[in-house]
Parts: structure tokens; sequence; C-alpha cells
């Protein structure tokens, strides 16, 4: 159905450098498979996806769907949006329309549907995801697991034959992941093509087909998701399956919430049995976060990666637009670098492409 052949894609910077997101990657896409795209952040999951249905279009390589390249010059681009249906992690419903307006507008304006039939179509794709009692609401009385529900109603709606989803669960508050995870178990089980982006790796190895663990803007390795969560062949496919019970944490401004952070930080070190660790684990996400990076090094991730082989425990944090580390700069507060000394083993510092990264061991 789709061949990628050694795809790249390159962006410069302002100050001019260029980045290779996309070194090269191949791979083919059957009809019914699912797939699903682990791999650790920064390196080229979204950026393929969006290379895929040329939102982002590819700096070089090939994209055959059906036999055909769509990177001719006169492909048409809207029959190519339609064949392949995109779920972003931030839902991007249309603010201003009804719940049933998000998914009829497409039908009616793009596949030329009239306006009787897109809404009777509508209201058994919202029936499906559970959502049809909200028909007549606005987007901003739902849930982000009500809207991203709606979403992939929207989606279905332009009768796609793949679904791309950009870690579709990574925007919701814990609990309502389950809820759009069970709707796009139901679409594997009905036989839709999926590629799905996503940190949950029991959803990935449970609905999946095959996986691909994608590192440093390659394809790395991929197999079922047996051989990939069991047997992984290379090293840092190994390395990255063992570090994946980990929590990963969003900051992408001033206004992030701690004490949620802090919440999430017990829930992880009490499922893990983690409780001596837990408190050095806040202190250095808050003063990281409080103290030693400025308004201007958010977004920000901030990953805490425990490892049952050897009861390893790391914090990770990528911090995009940072180039020198944060704690031997002039204005590092040495009251904070000194508590964060004081609570770890050690802190490897790394300077990456876009920004920086600290992994401390606890
Ligand atoms: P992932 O989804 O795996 O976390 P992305 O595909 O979002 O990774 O990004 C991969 C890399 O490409 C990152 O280092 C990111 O900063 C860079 N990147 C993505 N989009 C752009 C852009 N428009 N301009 C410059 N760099 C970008
Ligand atoms: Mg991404």
């Amino acid at each position: 159905m789709i061949s990628v052949r050694h795809l790249k894609k390159t962006y410069t910077t302002p100050n001019g450098e260029t980045v290779q997101v996309l070194k090269d990657v191949s791979c083919d896409i059957s009809k019914g498979e699912v797939i699903s795209i682990i791999g650790p952040s920064g390196t080229g999951k979204s950026t393929f996806l969006r290379a895929l249905n040329l939102l982002d279009p590819p700096t070089g390589g090939e994209i055959l769907v059906d036999g055909e390249n769509i990177l001719q010059k006169n492909y048409p681009m809207n029959r190519l949006r339609q064949r392949m249906g995109m779920v972003f992690q931030s839902f991007n419903l249309f603010d201003h329309l009804t719940i049933l307006q998000n998914v009829t507008l497409g039908p009616i304006k793009l596949l030329g549907m009239n306006k009787q039939d897109a809404e009777n179509e509508a209201m058994h794709l919202l029936r499906k995801v559970g959502m049809a009692e909200k028909a007549s609401v606005m987007p901003s009385s739902l849930s982000g697991g009500q809207k991203q529900r709606v979403a992939i109603a929207r989606c279905l709606a332009m009768h796609p034959e793949i679904i791309l989803f950009d870690e579709p669960t990574s925007a919701l508050d814990p609990t309502m992941v389950g809820e759009v995870l069970s709707v796009i178990r139901q679409l594997a089980k009905e036989g839709m093509t999926m590629l799905i982006v996503t940190h949950e790796m029991k959803f990935a190895r449970d609905v999946s087909t095959r996986i691909f663990f994608m590192n440093k803007g390659i394809i790395y390795e991929d197999g079922t998701p047996e051989q990939i969560f069991d047997h992984p062949l290379r090293k840092d496919t190994q390395a990255f399956i063992r570090r994946i019970r980990s929590l990963r944490l969003e900051v992408n401004g001033a206004d992030y919430d701690i004490y949620g952070f802090f919440t999430e930080i017990d829930l992880f070190c009490a499922k893990y049995a983690l409780y001596d660790k837990c408190d050095s684990i806040k202190h250095v996400v808050e003063e990281m976060l409080a103290t030693l990076l400025s308004l201007e090094e958010r977004p920000l991730f901030i990953e805490l990666a425990f490892s049952e082989l050897d009861y390893s425990l790391a914090l990770t944090f990528m911090v995009t637009g940072l180039f020198v580390s944060p704690l031997n700069r002039e204005l590092a507060d040495p009251i904070a670098v000194s508590i964060i000394q004081g609570v770890t083993k050690s802190i490897n510092e790394e300077k990456m492409p876009n920004g920086y990264r600290l992994t401390f061991s606890l």
C-alpha cells in the first residue's frame, strides 16, 4: 500500500545550521497493518508522519502509494490528505463549530456530500466513539479524552485508507488515556490500517502487528511486538526497552503544574516501590524548573526511567534551545546546584543538535 524509500528531511535552523532529522527511512506498510512507532523524544517520529502525508514534505527519497510516487509535482494533494487521515496530540478541533459540524465539515466541503447524508454518517461515527450525545455542544465543553474521540470520528468521516496518529494520548489527563486507546483498539479490530506514534508501551504491544523503533532519524529496528519488546536485537533498542518503565512530563511554558508533577512522581514511585527515591526526584525537578532553567528554556521533556534489571533510576531533562549546562553557567544558583548534587549519584550532560540533555542518576 505504502512504500517509503530512503526518506530524508533536513531543516535549516535560524542560525544557518542544517539538521538532518530523517536520515534514511525506508519501510513498507501493507493494508490492515497496525504499526506502532516508539523511540526516544526528538528522533523524528512526528517528522516522519508529517513527511508521509506531506504536511511537511521530505527533502529526499520516495513515497509510493499504490505504486505512485506522491512526491511528483502534480500529485493531487487533496486526494492524498483524504486517503491518509491524521490525529494529533492536540486534537485540533474547530472551536467555533459544534461537535457535529466538526465531523461533517470535511465530508461536505471536500467530499461533496450533501448535508443530510453527512450528518447521518457523522452521527453513526460519533456513536461509534461514544460521543453521539454531545453532537450539538461546542468543543470547549468537552474533556481532552472526549475531544480526542471526536477528532478520531472526524478523521473517519473522510473515509481514510490509513490513519496516522501522533501521540494521541500524550496531552491527556492519565484518567482519560484509556477511553481513547479503547477507540483505537476497536479500529484495529475492524482492520483499519494505522501508524501510531505512542509512548504507551503496553498498548503498543497489545494492538500492533509490527513495531518500528525509531532512533536518531532512522527506523533502527523493526519487528513483531514480541521481537521488539522481548528479544530486541540491537543495542539501542535493548537500552530503550529496558528503560521503558518510565514517566514523561512535559513542560510547555511558565504555567506548569508542579503539584500535578509531584502527584505523578508519587504514583510512579509507588508503582515500582521506589519510596526512598521519591523526595530526591522531586527536589531535582523542582530546582531545575524553578531555579536553574529560564522561561526561554521551555518547552522541555522530563523523563523518569527505572530499570528493574539493575534498579537504576534516571531522571532526564531534554531542553530545547539550551546550549550550555544550566548547572555550570554563571547565573546558576549554587544552592540549587548543591541540592541537586546532594541527592544524585551522577550527572551526565550531553549537547544535542537542538538543545541539551541532562541525565541525573539517583
Ligand atoms: P519526535 O516526534 O520523535 O519527538 P520530532 O520529529 O518532533 O521528534 O523532531 C525531531 C527533531 O527535529 C527535533 O530535534 C526537532 O527539534 C527537529 N525539528 C522538528 N521540526 C523542526 C522545524 N520545523 N525546524 C527545525 N527543527 C525541527
Ligand atoms: Mg513527536
